[in-house]
């Protein structure tokens, strides 16, 4: 294994609302004490439900969220106690690519303005070295300089989320976090932007955070999966032990509702009783409880916690771990 570039440690993100006739307070936990680390030049996918924590654990991880509680190490210091100049310093090498490419980028500046802001902010260069840069970019990302003068209106889905890769990637940062960066894209243009991800990974010895409910995408380009139910990971392990052989009864559920594209193979699909239990009101024990086919006695009262099953493995459930 490679260096630690990214070490997070029970990272929490409470939202307490007041609700109800008497003010009578409401704890929704979206993230609930994550542990994760994410090694140099690796893609490590967060899988789960719409509303498991997955976008708020990446979002508190760059801190455009502030979490309640936890540490969050890049490259060894806790950037979650560091002032405004230093955080701004270390997010230099830390970008975030969003899901809506369009909601992101400023409908009144040309695209070379919004490729020009982060390079002014750090103030990296000057005006002549400053355009050379964006210039190369667009090239990068498969844009050309005609399109430099134009809006964000003025370019499809696919060249937007370019837009918003370049602008991710013009300060060379180490580490991207990209939540959902194609479910907003057809099936043709994701792969496209799949395939650019993953060259320009090789060719900026990027690390990823690839943040996506769609399990053929985090097939497509991920090294590790964590799995993420109601605001904790309930497994993670290195792709093809996680595809190939799913531990937790949660991963199994959702990895059987893949489509495989072997019409021969026969795949028994696991349906999952009920909604996902609300995070204001999570079960007690194993929060998995209520929809688990195996679910037993101690389930609903003791919480199982994240434990080894192999190397490349871990796993929470008393299933595996009895
Ligand atoms: Fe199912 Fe129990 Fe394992 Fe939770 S701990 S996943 S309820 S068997």
């Amino acid at each position: 294994m490679s260096e630690t570039l990214l070490e997070v440690k029970g990272l929490t993100k409470h939202y307490v609302s007041k609700k109800g006739l008497w003010g009578a307070k409401k704890t929704v936990r979206a993230v609930n004490g994550i542990d994760l680390t994410l090694y140099n030049g690796e893609v490590v996918s967060i899988v789960g439900e719409s509303g498991c924590g997955k976008s708020t654990l990446g979002r508190c991880v760059l801190r455009l969220i502030e979490p309640s509680a936890g540490s969050v190490h890049f490259e060894g210091s806790n950037i979650l106690e560091m002032d405004n100049k230093s955080l701004r310093a270390v997010k230099r090498d830390m970008q975030f690519v969003f899901q809506d490419p369009y909601a992101s980028l400023n409908p009144r500046s040309t695209v070379e303005d919004i490729l020009m802001v982060p390079l002014e902010v750090h103030r990296i260069g000057d005006k002549i070295e400053r355009r050379q840069k964006v210039q190369r970019m667009m090239d990068i990302v498969g844009l050309s300089k005609q399109h430099l003068k134009r809006y964000p209106h003025e370019f499809s889905g696919g060249q937007r989320q370019r837009i918003g890769i370049a602008r991710a990637l013009i300060l060379q940062p180490k580490l991207i976090i990209a939540d959902e960066p194609v479910s907003a894209l057809d099936v043709s243009v994701q792969a496209q932007i799949l395939n650019l991800m993953q060259d320009l990974k090789e060719e900026f010895k990027l690390t990823y955070m690839f943040i996506s409910h769609d399990l053929s995408v985090v097939r497509h380009i991920s090294d590790r999966v964590a799995v993420m139910y109601l605001g904790k990971i309930v497994e993670i392990a290195d792709k093809n032990s996680l595809y190939s052989d799913p531990q937790h009864p949660y991963t199994k559920a959702l990895l059987s509702s893949v489509p495989v594209p072997d019409p021969e193979a026969k795949k028994e699909r696991i349906l999952l009783e009920g909604d996902v239990p609300s995070p204001s009101n999570p079960p007690s024990g194993c929060t998995f409880h209520t929809r688990c086919p195996f679910a037993f006695e101690a389930c609903k009262t003791v919480e199982p916690t994240l434990k080894p099953l192999s190397d490349e493995r871990m796993v929470a459930c008393h299933l595996l771990h009895p």
